[in-house]
């Protein structure tokens, strides 16, 4: 629904200037300053126009009447883009973006998108397009991601916010509010409501781009503050705003309110923290589906059929261990593009992404698990990908059709290769207790499915489907069994390392292995 993989973009142009009002422009935060960025709601589709990102990056653009298509050249490398196609070739190397480039008069537009995939690696420079705070970040411009939430404890209001990466700061009472002021040219922020509005009235940008304001409520008396490492190497901050202890708090209007306890052992240990960034959604991808069966196996086992029932198993065991909530891309034998995977679990939040496969092989000996994560090395497995069947049929600039393993680049995952690493080997060592592994149990690969997804991501080939013993295998209900305890349990240990509690300053010295 989401993407529109072939061009049927073009068609239905002329109404675009009548359409609805223009959603909010960007703004694009560089080095030199801060520049609104406007967009154009096209399909469905947010849009920049090329005119607008030429003046931008100091691109050209060439018309290409002959072949129809576009040039636009970024610091000497050439980007080429087909109307109709959701393709960008840049230097020559493939890109899917959301939608086709689209036309209103003489002005082109393209997909948000073409920022970070076609643009960025041609500048050579970093371009992060930060969707939910309209931001284009061009360079090493400071903007930290700052997300934070208020607890109730008592006699406390504790605000708890993570900056990532990690960024300097200063905090500073000035009346009924605290300064929180942050070294950096602005702040990409997403702060609570407030839960204990006696204590923190509210949570607010402040009046400069890298500082926010604590207002502070009626019962208030005084603050304690800490930092600690945080999720994704970023800091915690921890701001403890505490109720008076005079008998001056307990107004006498405040009838029920006992009177306020002992100070000194009210706050609790930091060691309560919920747990930084705990996993709430996870998406599980039952590779293939519908028209697409996947491998099959000798004996007729297809590979849609072993993923859903894996996947269904595995729903189930998640929701009930973990208490999480789990989307399946797939409850049905039905066709889903590979994006529209990816974007799926974007679009829930997801805290992790796991796809599962059945693996093939022309060897019919070729046997056990295996795990990858997203390569970014545009070459890495190609040929063994390829080989494999994982390839797709793309339109070639130019006219016709050739099958490529399309490799992407994109900015999303990207950002988690390290933290998909760490759950690729999670699942591999988990797997390992419990079912036969291949001989290169851990990999990474340019998988197409795992490229757009905004969280870490893993893809498991729970076994060769080609191999007429492990067909067996991967149909049987104690195998199917043995791949979800295993995933669970490596679910389970990968939530705890990267959510272990953080000891409290006190005990600092106390271990905090990541
Ligand atoms: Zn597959």
């Amino acid at each position: 629904m989401f993407f529109l993989r072939t061009g049927v973009l073009l068609l239905a142009l002329g109404w675009i200037g009548a359409q609805a009002p223009a959603p909010a422009p960007y703004t694009v935060l560089s080095a030199d300053g801060r520049r609104p960025l406007a967009t154009r709601l096209i399909n469905g589709q947010e849009m920049f126009s090329l005119d607008e990102l030429s003046g931008l990056f100091q691109l050209s653009v060439k018309e290409d009447a002959l072949a129809g298509g576009l040039a636009i050249v970024a610091k000497g490398q050439t980007i080429v883009l087909t109307p109709g196609q959701s393709l960008a070739s840049v230097g020559g190397r493939l890109v899917s973006l959301p939608a086709a480039p689209a036309r209103d008069g003489k002005v082109w537009f393209v997909p948000v998108d073409f920022v970070a995939r076609a643009l960025a690696p041609s500048l050579g420079t970093r371009i992060e397009v930060r969707k939910p705070s309209r931001l284009v970040v061009v360079g090493d411009v400071r903007v930290p991601r700052i997300a934070g939430t208020i607890e109730p404890q008592g006699t406390l209001a504790r605000l708890t916010l993570d900056a990532a990466p990690a960024t300097p700061h200063a905090i500073v009472q000035e009346g009924q509010r605290l300064l929180l002021r942050f070294e950096a040219e602005a702040l990409d922020a997403t702060l609570p409501a407030s839960t204990a509005p006696d204590l923190i009235t509210a949570v607010r940008p402040g009046d400069t781009p890298s500082s926010v304001v604590i207002e502070l409520g009626p019962r208030f008396g005084s603050y304690r503050a800490s930092e600690m490492p945080g999720d994704r190497g970023g800091t915690r901050i921890v701001i403890d705003v505490l109720a008076q202890t005079t008998a001056a708090a307990a107004t006498p209007g405040a009838a029920g309110t006992p009177a306020l306890p002992a100070p000194a052992p009210a706050a609790p240990p930091l060691l309560d923290l919920v747990p930084p960034g705990g996993i709430r959604t996870i998406v599980v991808d039952a590779g293939h589906g519908g028209s697409e069966d996947g491998a099959r196996g000798p004996g007729g086992t297809l590979e849609k059929d072993v993923t859903l029932a894996v996947a269904r198993r595995l729903k189930s065991a998640l929701e009930s261990r973990l208490g999480v909530r789990v989307i399946l891309t797939r409850d049905a034998d039905a066709t889903v593009e590979l994006d529209e995977r990816a974007s799926l679990a974007n679009n829930n939040k997801a805290d992790l992404f796991v796809s599962l496969h059945a693996n093939a092989s022309v060897r019919g000996s070729a046997a056990g698990a295996e795990v990858f994560y997203l390569s970014l090395d545009e070459y890495g497995d190609q040929a063994q990908r390829v080989a494999q069947g994982e390839t797709e049929a793309v339109p070639v600039f130019g006219g016709g059709t050739r099958d490529v393993e399309v490799i992407l680049w994109e900015m999303a995952q990207a950002r988690y290769i390290e933290q998909s690493a760490a759950l690729a080997q999670a699942v591999e060592a988990a797997l390992r207790e419990r079912v036969p592994m291949s001989p290169r149990a851990i990999q990474q690969a340019p998988f197409r499915v795992l490229v757009g997804a905004n969280m870490p991501a893993v893809l498991v080939e729970m076994g060769f489907i080609t191999n007429a013993e492990q067909e067996k295998l991967l149909g049987s209900d104690g195998f199917q069994t043995s791949i979800v305890q295993a995933l669970v349990d490596s679910i389970i240990r990968y939530r705890d390392r990267t959510t272990a509690a953080v000891p409290a300053p006190a005990r600092a010295g106390g271990g905090a292995e990541r």
